[in-house]
């Protein structure tokens, strides 16, 4: 590769936002077969929304939001702002929580009102028997592409939350231009398989892999690697990992600091129309000088 042509192609690309760490990377782009994209803030918009509360019978909508609030405040993942906001508009003051503990992947736990209480997917709640009833509520928000956290209070399940993450307004041209290039497309990410499956459906993506554990992104890159190169895009603390693991990680602009400095590329404008425009940007520079 001509150190010109290189700098022809960056330049360009930065022009539109696309910013390339440097000519190995662009040589390492044009490689590219398989595009893996994280779901929340990469294929979605990232600002997620409740939708549904759902009780199982004792407590009362207001209750419920303030014990998940009150769960919920001390965390920084983007389900735990949905759930501040819901409670914000419907003016629901939350609840104080003491020893509060993240757990990755899963939820949260704290003790609200001398209670043990929790927020998190089912993987937190394994130890409480679901209804066959609350599992089906489970399932057919989950089909609706709803993100469903299970509210535990006192040793009960008291209440189901959807909350709906919408995909980028580009997202389905990108998936299909992505395919028209030659490429495949596969998501990857910690939610659930339903909710996965139901959003990757509605733009088009052709591989699910979901239910991973946050550790587990890069095995995952590690394996698909092996098939072909792979260009991982991603935007959370959680995807630093796999951006590092993949031949070319792509991150969000808008994502984690963490997450920018393991990306080789950067889209500056969040929009993953950039990733077909950077892979065939990078494909076009090395026909021309190979
Ligand atoms: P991703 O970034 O791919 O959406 P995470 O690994 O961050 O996945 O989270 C996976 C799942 O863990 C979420 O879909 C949710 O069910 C649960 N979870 C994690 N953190 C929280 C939280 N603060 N409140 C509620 N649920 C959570
Ligand atoms: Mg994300």
């Amino acid at each position: 590769a001509t150190p010109t042509a290189l700098m022809v192609g960056t330049g360009r690309s930065a022009k539109l936002g696309i910013l390339i760490k440097n000519g190995e990377v662009l040589e390492a782009t044009h490689t590219i077969k398989t595009v893996v994209m994280d779901k929340t803030g990469t294929v979605t918009v990232g600002k997620p929304q409740v939708t549904d509360i759902v009780s199982t019978g004792k407590f009362e909508e207001a209750e419920i939001l303030s014990i998940a609030s009150g769960l919920e405040g001390a965390s920084e993942h983007p389900l735990a702002l949905a759930v501040l906001n819901e409670a914000k508009a419907k003016s629901v003051v939350p609840l104080q929580a003491e020893n509060f503990e993240a757990i990755s992947g899963k939820g949260v736990q704290a003790v609200i009102d001398g209670k043990q209480a929790f927020i998190g997917n089912d993987k937190l709640a394994d130890d409480f028997n679901m209804t066959t009833d609350l599992k089906n509520k489970m399932t057919k928000l989950q089909a609706q592409a709803k993100t469903v956290v299970l509210v535990g209070y006192d040793g009960q399940i008291i209440a189901l939350i959807g909350i709906q993450d919408a995909p980028k307004p580009t997202s389905k041209a990108a998936i299909k231009a992505m395919q028209k290039a030659g490429f495949r497309t596969v998501m990857l990410t910690g939610d659930n398989k339903l909710v996965a499956t139901a959003i990757a459906e509605e733009i088009g993506i052709d591989e699910v892999i979901a239910d991973v554990m946050p550790g587990d992104k890069a095995q995952h890159i590690k394996e698909l690697e092996e098939k072909a190169p792979v260009a991982f895009v991603g935007d959370g603390i959680n995807d630093a990992p796999a951006l590092s693991t993949a031949t070319v990680g792509i991150a969000m602009g808008s994502g984690s600091d963490i997450a920018i400095e393991s990306g080789d590329i950067v889209l500056v404008k969040n929009d993953l129309m950039d990733v077909v425009t950077a892979l065939v940007m990078a494909r076009k520079t090395y026909s021309r000088i190979l």
